[in-house]
């Protein structure tokens, strides 16, 4: 099988770490039978620097028109970088927002997994992690507060705003059903969070949920409010598989989850769509603090790439394979520096795309 991949390096250290994912894709592809077009599209600074905007129609059309597309990070340095002198909406980040906004991009995922080699790196007690955690936090992304009507006015002299956190069923059945399909590819526990005992938009929320949850017999699912899920967390992470939210919840929880795992250099992410398309990215920035010194990790990359294949090309024994190699580099005691520890080898950014590969 051959898949178009439109593949945006972006700003930082997003090119040396994309260039580790897609070498270690090519690898997978010889060893199990597939092949990748790549495109490569410019987004964020590196598009400003050629197009003065960050993000073009035609870097759009390109998007569409692959299988699936695959981010390094996109910014720069805030403070310093002359990108931050114009105005929000020409901005890097303003590409991002838009190219999801395109792409109609409503689920957001990100897998917290606990490697055992990396628990000194867990802020948790052992006794609570003993047996590591892999849990995924699925998060609808367009809709909720983040999205609803907003207004800041002024009665009597008294400042007053508002935010409104609207949902209607349809947005939460296709993110519920999102989550169902990817519980039915881990191990088919789906936890449902919500505020419903506060919020009528959560009542909703947990109704649709149900309903949805009536076509998957084999996932059990349970409903849990957010406080609660929240500090569930931190007292005993092994409980969860998939975490289904919306917007505002997920973005606190998937968070908290992620710091739990205690390495931002790991982290991958999806965001997807209705059809199997999606984007995968690293959840970090574009750590322009080390850009160009072949220092980044390029795991959480190379894991998003991994998340790529799984959810839109249904590769599964391939994306399975990589994350089996990242776990033997990490059991052979090789660290890039975020992650170095004492007795460890540190490696740098290709050393790390090179080991995995060998490990394929
Ligand atoms: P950051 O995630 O880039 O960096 C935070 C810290 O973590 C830095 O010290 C960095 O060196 C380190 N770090 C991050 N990724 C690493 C990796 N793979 N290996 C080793 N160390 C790593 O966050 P920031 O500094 O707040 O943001 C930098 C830029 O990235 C900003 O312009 C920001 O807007 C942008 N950003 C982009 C995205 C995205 O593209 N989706 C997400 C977050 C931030």
């Amino acid at each position: 099988m051959n898949y178009k991949v439109a593949v945006i390096k972006g700003d930082g250290i997003g090119p040396e770490i994309v260039t580790e994912a897609q070498k270690v894709l090519d690898k997978a592809g010889e060893k199990f039978g597939f092949s990748l077009d790549y495109k490569e599209v410019l987004m964020g600074g590196a598009s400003i620097d050629v197009h003065g905007i960050p993000l073009t129609d035609e870097a759009i059309a390109d998007c569409k028109a692959s299988d699936a597309v695959l981010m390094g990070s996109i910014g720069g340095n805030t403070s310093t970088s002359p990108w931050y002198k114009l105005e929000p909406s020409k901005r890097p980040e303003a590409g991002l927002l838009a190219l999801r906004k395109a792409l109609n991009l409503f689920a957001n995922l990100r897998p917290a997994y606990l490697y055992e080699e990396l628990k000194g790196a867990c802020p948790l007690k052992e006794e609570i992690t003993e047996g590591g955690f892999d849990m995924m936090i699925m998060r609808e992304l367009t809709g909720g507060l983040y999205f609803g009507e907003r207004k800041t006015i002024e009665e009597d002299g008294v400042r007053k705003a508002y935010d409104s956190l609207t949902y209607d069923e349809n947005e939460i059945r296709r993110i519920a059903k999102r989550g169902f399909d990817i519980a039915m590819k881990r191990n088919k526990k789906v936890t449902s969070v919500d505020k419903a005992n506060v919020l009528d938009s959560s009542r909703l929320w947990r109704k649709v949920v149900e309903e949805v949850a009536k076509d998957y017999p084999e996932v059990s699912y349970e409903h849990m409010l957010v406080d609660n899920c929240a500090m569930q967390l931190v007292r005993d992470p092994k409980q969860f598989d998939v975490i289904l939210t919306e917007n505002m919840f997920g973005d606190i929880l998937s968070d908290e989850a992620s710091m739990v795992t205690g390495s931002i250099g790991m982290l991958s992410s999806a965001s997807l769509n209705e059809t199997k398309f999606g984007l995968y990215e690293p959840s970090h920035g574009s750590a322009p603090d080390i850009a160009g010194q072949n220092i980044a990790n390029p795991i959480a990359t190379i894991l998003s790439a991994a998340m790529m294949l799984r959810f839109s090309f249904d590769l599964d024994e391939a994306a399975d394979a990589i994350e089996a190699a990242v776990k033997k580099v990490l059991e052979d005691g090789y660290r890039t520096v975020d992650i170095m520890s004492d007795n460890m080898t540190k490696v740098g950014t290709k050393e790390m795309g090179d080991l995995i590969c060998e490990r394929l």
